[in-house]
């Protein structure tokens, strides 16, 4: 153990001695900004800043290069400065940056995504994942006059207080497996929250059926989060949640804010389930904060305010933003099928390597993947749920991840949700796999 500390403090050393301006710029934002530009940009010892991008590289501010698995949360899955991208969004910008008005390119992002999607009829665009949530809930509240919601475990939906529950409790605190106990994720959620939402746990259907039909005259939907590049899918398990959804006559919303980075149709024409709502973001928006919600053309109209007023209403300043709409339908028309078989053989190639080199070296460790997304759990068990995931040792991948960067490969801090861009080739990957294999070694000389 003495010897591990020994080891991250000589990586920790290696870092700050390689990265001077970033520590200056990291310290000169915690003037204004309490912990630094926001929360999910922290790591120890200091977040890097970045200077650009290119391709699937990224170039910090003290002159060093990455290739990038990260990719803004998954959401610049062309990479960085994709020329289409920089093209419409030049082309936009030049007209204005935004014209207190329809200009007409939301239309073709709506369409682009509807023709994608069998179940989006229609949908609205707002500003980010957490808007798309909170409106598909609202309509599914409005429309049934029902209160509570439904989600899962472990499940992230954004940062309204009605989903920023359990995300990720900890375990003592979390309550029985099948049937799972509120835990606020932050201090602030209001208690009336925690009263109107009831917790499911992943992939055990007779525990779900149980808590749906215990809870179906107050329910008004269940919000699932697939963990798409996270946890293995399980086809049946989705189709299941969409029969007794439709069963007891509760919504099923389909978060597909990460799931759009696994396939043409998303996660869930994959899975072969249509959702009433589907909420989406990150790529949508090609970089830009855009977030997208829709499904059926009967439940989308009653945000139609031309017709006789229905109660509901969506807007939002900067929603259907010019700008975002432009580099999201560029980024999407860059997603062909093609396009995800490539990200789909490099995700196939990266897991086989690694899991094939934690075998080989016995580590106890396993990568999965859907599509460009793909995640590194410190664990041999089976991902079955939130708490097998949780349940996986949480001290590696700290070490892990400053060792990489040492190597050149931006991986996520907690190795969960990393993201394949399209520009990222083959000896990209290989590379990746290579360089865990040698810091896979001297982890292990270090503990010994
Ligand atoms: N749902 C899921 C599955 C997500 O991964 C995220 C963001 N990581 C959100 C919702 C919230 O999106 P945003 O950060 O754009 O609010």
């Amino acid at each position: 153990m003495a010897h591990m500390q020994d080891y991250i403090a000589r990586l920790e050393d290696g870092y700050r001695a390689a990265t001077p301006r970033s520590r200056e710029l990291f310290e000169r934002s915690l003037v204004h900004m309490p912990g630094g530009a926001k929360g999910a940009y922290y790591y120890k010892p200091y977040p890097l800043a970045m200077e650009r991008g290119e391709g699937c590289h990224l170039h910090d501010v003290d002159g060093r290069s990455y290739v990038d698995f990260t990719n803004h949360h998954t959401s610049l899955i062309v990479g960085h400065r994709h020329p289409a991208v920089l093209a419409a969004v030049d082309k936009q910008m030049q007209k204005g940056i935004t014209l207190s008005a329809p200009v007409g390119i939301e239309s073709e992002n709506a369409a682009e995504i509807c023709s994608r999607v069998p179940s989006v009829e229609k949908l609205r665009f707002c500003n980010s994942g957490t808007e798309a949530t909170l409106h598909a809930i609202r309509l599914a509240r409005g429309l049934t006059d029902r209160p509570k919601i439904a989600k899962f475990e472990g499940g992230y939906h954004g940062s309204h207080d009605t989903v920023e529950i359990s995300v990720a409790p900890p375990l003592d605190r979390a309550g029985p497996a099948d049937a799972p106990i509120a835990v606020p994720q932050v201090k602030g959620i209001s208690p009336r929250a925690l009263e109107e939402i009831v917790l499911l746990p992943y992939g055990d259907e007779a525990a779900v059926e149980k808590l749906v039909v215990e809870n179906r005259e107050e329910l008004a939907c269940v919000m699932y989060d697939p963990k798409a590049g996270i946890m293995p899918q399980k086809p049946a398990f989705a189709q299941f949640l969409r029969r007794i959804t439709e069963e007891n006559d509760i919504l099923l919303i389909f978060d597909e804010i990460v799931g759009f980075s696994t396939g043409r149709s998303g996660l869930h024409g994959r899975l072969g389930i249509k959702p009433d709502l589907s909420t989406y973001g990150k790529i949508v928006g090609g970089g830009f904060p855009v977030g997208a919600f829709g499904g059926r053309a009967d439940i989308m109209e009653l945000l139609d305010g031309t017709k006789a007023p229905s109660g509901f209403f969506q807007s939002g300043s900067f929603s259907a933003h010019p700008l975002g709409m432009a580099a999201g339908l560029a980024t999407l028309q860059q997603l062909t099928t093609e396009a995800f078989a490539h990200l789909e053989n490099l995700s196939e190639r990266l897991c086989n390597g690694l899991n094939g080199l934690f075998e080989e070296e016995a580590f106890e460790a396993q990568a999965v993947h859907n599509g460009a997304v793909f995640s590194i759990h410190f664990t041999k068990d089976e991902l079955i749920n939130y708490r097998s995931i949780a349940a996986a040792d949480k001290t590696m991948s700290y070490p892990i991840f400053l060792s990489l960067l040492e190597e050149g490969y931006l991986l996520s801090y907690g190795m969960a949700m990393n993201s394949i861009s399209l520009p990222t080739r083959e000896r990209d990957i290989d590379g990746l796999i290579a360089a865990f294999g040698r810091l896979i070694r001297n982890m292990k000389g270090a503990s010994r």
